[in-house]
């Protein structure tokens, strides 16, 4: 039998607001535990929740970035669970009036086709606090620093059909609320996390499977892995005879599976109703201009300009838009230095490789777009062969200095002189004349020993383009 994969993701993406969604408590990450969490944020008895607009128009710019229509009046509403990092009982979320309603994005597949990912909507929602099962020995520890922090809840479509595309997907996402700045995205520290819902239908099918969800993910290598595993496991259940329940799972990375949690509540169980402490949240036109104003050039675009005005490949457009402060390092070298291609090729090879090496970002990078872009200029004048170039740029990335004092402190000037380098060819063609023998003779193959002994002989330093001019016509003798 053949099976196709549905999956949908609920992403959590928490907003960079300073303070709380329904309150003035701090948001800032790595407190001592519980020295952010206020009455409020508790729930205590006796206190209100006021919105925190900031939260509000940080969620109305994803859902301009989106295409998506922002809901005029959408409302908040209490689900109610009890678990230990929610003594309140009840999380403040939004349920059947979103404020970010039907978008979608485009994402880029592995054979270079765009495929159209609908998201269903996306609504505002504080955060629980977290528990500690790891500080305590055979005791959880609570810590409510967290709770009532502004989170968007972004609720795809089924409309990914592999771990691929939902990575593609969760990546897109990622890469926009970064751009417009709504959320740091930090993985790490548990800024973005992903719910993978997942299920399996025979090919042709209309129908979907029954899904499991695979719960807070937070790697884009794990909810490829976790997605992998679930279908697998899917597959030989339903093969098996048996049936997939609904339900909730975890993935284990370092046993690379997913296991059952708890079967999953449907959405009665939570008892939703509106929060009678919180107004109906109204949004106006005037403050859907003023929240999106100033919303950046988004990926996309900024990719197909990359294509359009400086020739790029797919693949270097995709690359260089990465971030926003990638794709602006970029830019900054291709207008110092005039050539773009040649900026796009060292920034996504030479200097990325440097980067990812030594772990460190594009915003952090040792080397400045000035200080590439002076490298750049320097091959171009022809000062330095592009092998020479890495020369100069390792040490740059080391922190020895500007282009021209690297170059002068290692001796390392290209030998453009054609005389300098017939000099040498001519010595070198005395010294052997076998190889010269052989050359001429046809065997086309000692050209290369030739060339290597030329370089050999200037310490790397010859014009390769010359040299190989040069040794054709000498050894035609
Ligand atoms: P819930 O309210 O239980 O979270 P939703 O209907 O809101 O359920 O769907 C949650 C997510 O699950 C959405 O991203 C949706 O696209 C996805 N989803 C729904 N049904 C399926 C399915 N059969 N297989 C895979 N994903 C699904
Ligand atoms: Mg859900």
């Amino acid at each position: 039998m053949q099976w196709e994969t549905v999956i949908g993701l609920e992403i959590h993406t928490q907003l960079a607001t300073r303070s709380k969604i329904f309150s003035a408590t701090s948001t800032a990450f790595g407190a001592e535990p519980n020295t952010q969490a206020s009455a409020i944020d508790l729930g205590l008895p006796g206190v209100l929740p006021v919105l925190n607009e900031e939260a509000v128009r940080l969620a109305v710019r994803f859902g301009a970035a989106i295409g998506a229509e922002i809901a005029p009046r959408s409302v908040f509403a209490r689900k109610n669970y009890f678990y230990p990092d929610l003594p309140k009982g009840y999380q403040i979320s939004q349920y059947e009036l979103p404020v970010v309603g039907r978008g979608q994005v485009e994402i880029l597949l592995e054979d270079g086709s765009v495929k159209t990912i609908g998201v269903t909507r996306a609504h505002l929602e504080e955060d629980a606090g977290k528990s500690l099962h790891e500080d305590f020995q055979g005791y959880t520890g609570i810590d409510l620093n967290r709770a009532g922090t502004p989170l968007l809840e972004i609720v795809s479509e089924p409309d990914l059909r592999s771990p691929q595309e939902a990575v593609a997907y969760a990546k897109k996402i990622h890469q926009i609320v970064r751009y417009i700045g709504i959320s740091d995205g930090n993985m790490q520290e548990g800024s973005f996390r992903m719910d993978a819902n997942v299920s399996v239908r025979p090919v042709g099918q209309k129908t979907f499977g029954t899904r499991a969800e695979i719960k807070n993910v937070n790697s884009f290598r794990f909810l490829e892995k976790a997605i992998e595993f679930e279908v697998e496991r899917q597959i030989e259940l339903i093969e098996r005879g048996g049936q997939v329940v609904q339900e909730t799972r975890l993935y284990d990375p370092t046993k690379d599976e997913t296991r059952s949690m708890r079967t999953k509540e449907e959405a009665n169980d939570y008892r939703y109703f509106p929060d009678p402490d919180l107004l109906p949240l109204e949004i106006d036109a005037a403050f859907i201009e003023a929240a999106t104003a100033d919303l950046p050039e988004l990926p996309d675009a900024k990719r197909a300009r990359f294509r359009a005005d400086y020739g790029l490949s797919d693949y270097d457009a995709n690359l260089l838009t990465a971030s926003r402060e990638l794709a602006d390092y970029f830019e900054a070298v291709a207008r110092i230095c005039g050539e773009p291609k040649l900026a796009a090729n060292w920034v996504s090879g030479e200097l990325m490789a440097a980067l990812n090496k030594s772990e460190r970002d594009i915003s952090d990078s040792p080397v400045s777009a000035a200080q590439l872009a002076g490298l750049l200029e320097r091959i171009q004048d022809k000062t330095l062969s592009g092998k020479l170039a890495k020369q100069v740029f390792e040490a740059m990335f080391q922190g020895e200095g500007e282009v021209d004092a690297i170059i002068k402190a290692r001796g390392l000037k290209q030998i453009t002189d054609t005389g300098a380098i017939e000099t040498m060819i001519d010595a070198i063609i005395a010294a052997n004349p076998a190889q010269v023998e052989q050359y001429r003779a046809g065997k086309d193959k000692v050209f290369g020993f030739f060339v290597g002994q030329v370089m050999k002989a200037s310490a790397g330093k010859a014009n390769p383009a010359q040299v190989n001019e040069l040794l054709k016509r000498k050894l035609q003798g």
